[in-house]
């Protein structure tokens, strides 16, 4: 069973969470809102799906100014579940 997110990330530049096109799926029922770093640790033992090691590089665009951010924090970005 595959569950579909999207992805939620604060922007250091703008100060504000955006809401990313960037839609994942990941087999693992994340009911609420997670936060990054607790989904790595759901897979602690397990392997990562593809969609969550893109994650991991932290590269983001800003859809205000356009300009590609790093989130290092992956405290800061979010997983919101849509389906
Ligand atoms: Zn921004």
């Amino acid at each position: 069973m595959s569950f579909s997110y999207r992805v939620h990330v604060f922007c250091d530049e703008c100060g504000v969470h955006h809401d990313l096109d960037f839609p994942i799926s990941a087999g693992i029922d994340a009911t609420l809102d997670r936060r990054l770093n607790d989904l790595y640790d759901l897979y602690e033992g397990r392997e990562v799906p593809a969609d969550l090691i893109v994650l991991q590089s932290n590269h983001f665009e800003c859809p205000t100014t356009g300009k590609p951010f790093t989130q290092k924090n992956t405290r800061q970005v979010f997983l919101i579940r849509t389906a």
